[in-house]
């Protein structure tokens, strides 16, 4: 069930150039669509069944027909702000084959009628923002990006910008705040971006590997791609495996394998004597699974299934030599830290949250707080102006609720600890 489209070639030497790019077959999809109509290029997406690889597995083909059609400025963004703890997939896409990104947002760009695009690169990619600045200027040199392209009458323009290192910017709307020059905070949706985006226009927004696989769907055909994984979870998907294992990386796999068989078959599993104690099925965001959950097809409805999801496809594993309550509060505080503080149940949520688990941490706390906790949770879920109050609230609430025991345990440890220490100081 390893099938590779877009790492097919990845480790090739010099594909970020586009001389190696185009030996190996690149941009001979760009030029393909840029001669077929532009809602036949969109309708191949849906048929594909191509689904959001940011996280939110949004069908793209959808999304782009929701741009309006006529003439107006419109927009194509890609969020190459990838911060969800655990991925890694999009810098390596980018670091080593910058080219399939740049024809993907042509293609893209083409499809709903954009003539100005923009990557909105987080700031910490440093080298890989280089590296694609170096690609555009090749796709510009040759004719790709720019007045007329490929003398077919199309203008487009492509921008790299990259982020100042905030989370909140890869949350669409708080990107596009940024990519305006505003401090970047979500906006209010709907209107989603498809209708009011990047300075009010009409703007597609899709993740950097969403667009990548274009023109691979291009390629093979979106029937095949669409034969490809299980249903409602088509193609292949790139997955970054952390934490835990032996052997941690980027893996490209179609969707339906099971967890056992990336993190123990593809990843190599914890080290010897280990075991599995829980793991994040995508990114820090998600809901945990424990090992009783190793067999479940690692696909977008089954995920949902369990109560869980895919998410950005970063799966992150912590074994046995680990306490759930350290995970818990390395979560929490994370998203506190990002939280952009406009909405109260996120601001306050996280705040109280990281608090209250430090509290437990500590020895300072009482098999109530855990109560407490849930509760917050609960009222941070589905209640904040996007998902990042919820990213903290799913995996803090999954792990209280699957690890209540060993909570519990510690909070007693801990707080017989702290009074061994009192009793000690007072002799
Ligand atoms: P969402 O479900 O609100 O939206 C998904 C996409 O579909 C968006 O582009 C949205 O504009 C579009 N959309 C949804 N309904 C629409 C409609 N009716 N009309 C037009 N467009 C519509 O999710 P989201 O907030 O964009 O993303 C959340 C996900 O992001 C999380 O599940 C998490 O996994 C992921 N995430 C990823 C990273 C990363 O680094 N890759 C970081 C943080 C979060």
């Amino acid at each position: 069930m390893t099938h590779k489209l877009l790492f097919h070639d990845i480790d090739e030497p010099g594909l970020n150039t586009i001389e190696v790019y185009k030996r190996r077959g690149g941009y001979q999809q760009a030029e393909k669509a840029l001669a077929m109509a532009r809602d036949s290029i969109v309708k191949e997406i849906e048929v594909s069944g191509l689904r959001g690889r940011g996280g939110a597995g949004f069908p793209t083909g959808k999304k782009a027909s929701f741009i309006p059609q006529g003439k107006m400025d419109k927009y194509l963004v890609c969020n190459a702000d990838e911060s969800e703890p655990g991925t890694f997939k999009d810098r390596e896409l980018m670091q080593k084959s910058p080219h399939t990104l740049i024809e993907g947002m042509i293609i893209a760009a083409y499809a709903v009628g954009a003539n100005k695009a923009f990557i909105f690169i987080r700031g910490e990619y440093v080298q890989q923002a280089e590296i694609l600045e170096a690609a555009v200027q090749e796709a510009k040199d040759a004719g790709y990006i720019g007045p007329n392209v490929l003398g077919r009458g199309i203008d487009l323009d492509l921008w790299v910008h990259r982020g100042a290192g905030a989370y909140i910017c890869g949350e669409e709307t708080g990107l596009l705040d940024a990519l305006e020059g505003r401090r970047g905070n979500p906006r209010l949706k709907p209107p989603f971006p498809a209708n009011q985006g990047l300075y009010q226009g009409p703007t597609l927004l899709n993740n950097v590997e969403t667009l990548a696989a274009i023109p691979h769907i291009l390629a093979v055909g979106p029937e095949a791609y669409a034969a490809m994984g299980v249903e409602a979870s088509s193609g292949t998907k790139l997955i970054s495996v952390s934490g835990n294992v032996q052997r941690p990386g980027n893996y490209e796999i179609e969707l339906g394998m099971t967890g056992r068989e990336i993190i123990y078959g593809l990843a190599g599993g914890p080290d010897p004597g280990r075991d599995v104690f829980f793991w994040f099925p995508g990114g820090s965001s998600s809901p945990v699974l424990t090992k009783d959950d190793l067999d479940l097809p690692y696909d977008y409805n089954s995920l949902a299934g369990a109560k869980t999801m895919l998410g950005s496809g970063a799966i992150i594993v912590v074994d046995d030599s680990n306490s759930v309550v350290d995970v818990a509060v390395k979560t929490a505080s994370f998203y506190k830290h990002e939280s952009c503080g406009k909405c109260t149940p996120c601001r306050e949520g996280t705040n109280w949250t990281t608090k209250m688990l430090k509290r437990i941490q500590s020895g300072e706390a009482t098999p109530m707080d855990l109560d407490v906790i849930e509760s917050v949770c609960d009222q941070i879920m589905g209640n904040c102006l996007c998902v990042l109050g919820d990213a903290m609230a799913m995996p803090v609430a999954s792990m209280v609720q699957k690890f209540r025991p060993q909570f519990e345990q510690h909070i007693e440890t801990a707080r017989a600890a702290n009074e061994a220490r009192l009793l000690a100081e007072l002799d």
